[in-house]
């Protein structure tokens, strides 16, 4: 068993579409914890230095008007391969791909109003984590 901590957001489409119970349903009947959880309306520096990986996609801008576009949800899950079942529960980017079931399939609206955000690996979750919630405080 290998317990981890992934980062999760449920972004503005979610949280203004009312899904924000049912999305946390799903993570905690995979089993996958809350471990921290914070309500929030990013300004543009804040979600355009968390994607800065993707500062050179010509997608970039208008991600960070999404993601600027109304409040998200920020959650830590932490449960056993949390990174890859959070992926696996999310669903693929674009929700025409996405398997049934997943939260994409169910929700998202296009390939840049989909949901939710999900790190893609055990380096990308230990930053984004850091990025938004304090060890000290959140994750006790
Ligand atoms: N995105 C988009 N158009 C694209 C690719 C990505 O609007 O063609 C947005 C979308 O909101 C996506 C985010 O950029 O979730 C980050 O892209 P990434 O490739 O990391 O997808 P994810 O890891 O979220 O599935
Ligand atoms: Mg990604």
């Amino acid at each position: 068993m290998a317990t981890e901590r992934t980062l999760s957001i449920v972004k503005p489409d979610g949280v203004q579409n009312g899904h924000i119970g049912h999305v946390l349903t799903v993570f905690e009947a995979a089993g996958l914890r809350i471990a921290a959880a914070r309500l929030v309306h990013l300004t543009s520096a804040q979600a355009g230095a968390f994607y800065q990986e993707h500062a050179a996609r010509p997608v970039y801008g208008e991600l960070v008007d999404y993601m600027t576009s109304g409040p998200v949800l920020l959650l830590v899950l932490e449960g056993d391969q949390a990174v890859a079942r959070n992926r696996e529960l999310m669903g693929a980017t674009d929700p025409a791909q996405a398997a049934d079931g997943t939260i994409r399939k169910l929700y998202a609206e296009s390939k840049g109003r989909n949901t939710v955000h999900g790190s893609d690996s055990a380096a990308s979750a230990a930053r984004e984590i850091a990025f938004f919630f304090s060890q000290a405080f959140d994750l006790t």
